[in-house]
């Protein structure tokens, strides 16, 4: 495994962990992907087909994650219908022993009262494209969240994330991931390089923690 962008849509990509809507599941050799039902994406409107299709795809060895999946404040289906939706999510990573890439727009409270809710403090979690302020990335981590971010974000609180929790993405930005982790480093006062490899090593500890 060799993950330095920990999230991206771009089925293109290497080096890359790929976030892929199950119905459009195609896992090409070399390749790793996370699977889930992206808050956006009409949610409510999810069979037990839907989850029952996930699990099944999931299950596949170059799927490494669950998501990506989440709440938002700002789109999508209705706060209730997104938290059972994020928790069906959870669910299944428990029962697939994998960790979840999490969208969280406004929703940090959320997200960890609905884990908590559910019995399943012990799934891990990355928020991915992170911006929120410094207080809630300490809530999240806190909370043993990674946090993943992109060519946008809170300086102070990238500054507050240990370096052994960071992880840097493009998600779908035309950002390239050397400029990612360039934004970053001269942020963090740390070489490209020293950034490519922490956020490596922690793709590889994040993901591989259940194998
Ligand atoms: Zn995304």
């Amino acid at each position: 495994m060799d993950i330095i962008d920990f999230h991206t849509h771009d089925t293109g990509a290497t080096s890359a962990l790929i976030s892929v809507d199950p119905r459009q599941f195609d896992p090409q050799p070399g390749k790793w992907y996370s699977l889930g039902y992206h808050p956006w994406h009409e949610v409510d409107k999810l069979t037990d087909d839907d989850f029952a299709l996930l699990q099944r795809c999931a299950s596949h060895d170059q799927v490494l994650a669950i998501g990506e999946t989440g709440m938002d404040s700002l789109r999508g289906a209705s706060r209730d219908v997104q938290a059972q939706v994020f928790t069906r999510h959870l669910t299944l990573a428990a029962i697939l022993d994998k960790p979840v890439v999490v969208h969280c727009v406004r929703t940090a409270q959320d997200i960890l009262t609905s884990r908590h809710k559910a019995g399943l403090d012990t799934v891990a979690m990355a928020i991915h494209g992170f911006r929120g302020n410094v207080h809630v990335a300490r809530t999240l981590l806190a909370a043993g969240c990674y946090l993943s971010f992109g060519h946008q974000f809170n300086p102070a609180a990238l500054e507050a994330t240990p370096l052994d929790r960071l992880l840097i993405e493009t998600d779908d930005s035309a950002t390239s991931i050397n400029d990612v982790a360039s934004i970053i480093a001269s942020t963090l006062h740390l070489s490209v390089a020293q950034v490519k490899t922490i956020a490596t090593h922690n793709a590889t500890t994040f993901l591989s923690r259940s194998h």
